[in-house]
């Protein structure tokens, strides 16, 4: 990217009505078959005109050929029985019925590259493209075969690399892999957690990203948060590691949230895509206060580095608030644009 302070997305956006329940995760398909698959096209070109009009600089295809950002990777792999449900906690946090891991994992087919390809055809712009983690796949599961999160989080990690070896072969700009369970298991993350991370960017030479986050705005995250007192320190306990490890980016949630804006000190010298937009809520920021959080950002991350963004995805959103949202966060990124361009010379190089 050469502009300053490129725009993008967590992830998700809002699917139109026609193709799922609005407003709702895990929502069924409303088309089968055919339709389904060209129903999933016609929305995603609608979702990134909307990045584009919006004024969004690194766009994707706003997850919108996936019912969820974990599990339908998951449905395309080998050894998960959808049909064997049990029900574990998710990120400690609340129960949910999760598949079964009956045998050794693999992927017979590519998952996304398709769905890549056919996003790469429709922008010269730089695309993004999401992927589950290798340790918030494992907290997604019932594992009755390898008996070990390590063991199994380091097949997948293996499996993330073939598949991102061809996302790269089809042009995507950057990959991230999404590890909210990062925010959560912090011995595990420093054990193996980022070692899974390196593996599943092992070789690649596009830009590489991992999105931490404290999840989309459901009630079971907003009830979580509760519990976390006034400064949100999570981020403390991975980033030293993260910040020695090959991923050039870290995306990270920041508006409206209470973590310390000077933990990003801690990760210095990557990339940071700043969370300057709130999902949880249906306000839409203005462009001043998604200035002043980027400005805020600025402290600790050099202006080349700083990539304005989303909290999270906004797939539970409504698709105006959603658009609102996108248009704050591009005004509100040109305003300290042309601050730092009135400000040149006073601006630390690197
Ligand atoms: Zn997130």
């Amino acid at each position: 990217m050469n502009r300053l302070l490129p725009t993008s997305t967590a992830g998700s956006l809002p699917k139109p009505f026609w193709l799922a329940e609005p407003e709702t995760l895990w929502s069924e398909w409303k088309l089968h078959g055919n339709e389904l698959i060209n129903g999933k096209r016609d929305a995603l070109r609608v979702s990134l005109q909307e990045q584009q009009t919006s004024g969004i600089d690194i766009v994707s295809d706003g997850e919108q050929t996936r019912k969820h950002f974990v599990t339908t990777f998951i449905e395309h792999l080998r050894g998960v029985d959808f049909e064997q449900l049990k029900t574990i906690k998710i990120r400690d946090r609340y129960d949910a019925s999760v598949p079964t891991v009956t045998g050794p994992v693999s992927r017979p087919d590519p998952v996304f590259l398709v769905d890549a390809k056919f996003l790469r055809q429709q922008t010269n712009q730089p695309i993004k493209w999401a992927l589950p983690g290798p340790m918030t796949m494992v907290d997604t599961l019932y594992d009755d075969h390898y008996k070990s999160r390590e063991k199994l989080a380091r097949k997948f990690a293996q499996i993330l690399n073939q598949e991102a070896r061809e996302l790269e072969a089809a042009g995507v700009d950057i990959i991230q892999f999404d590890e909210p369970a990062f925010n959560v298991f912090f011995d595990e993350v420093n054990d193996w957690g980022i070692d899974c991370l390196e593996r599943a960017i092992d070789g690649l030479n596009c830009q590489t990203a991992v999105h931490i986050c404290y999840g989309y705005g459901i009630k079971a995250n907003k009830d979580w948060k509760k519990t976390l007192g006034s400064k949100w320190c999570q981020y403390e306990e991975v980033f030293p590691k993260l910040q020695q490890s090959n991923i050039d980016i870290v995306s990270l949630e920041c508006h409206n949230s209470r973590v310390p804006m000077e933990l990003l000190e801690l990760i210095r010298g990557k990339k940071v895509m700043v969370g300057a937009i709130d999902v949880a809520n249906n306000e839409i920021e203005t462009p001043e206060e998604v200035a002043e959080t980027l400005r805020n950002a600025l402290r600790y991350v050099d202006p080349d580095k700083l990539y304005p963004c989303t909290n999270c995805g906004m797939a539970p959103l409504a698709r105006e608030v959603a658009r609102g949202k996108l248009q704050a966060l591009s005004a509100g990124a040109a305003i300290v644009r042309e601050e730092l361009a009135a400000n040149l010379g006073l601006v630390p190089q690197t």
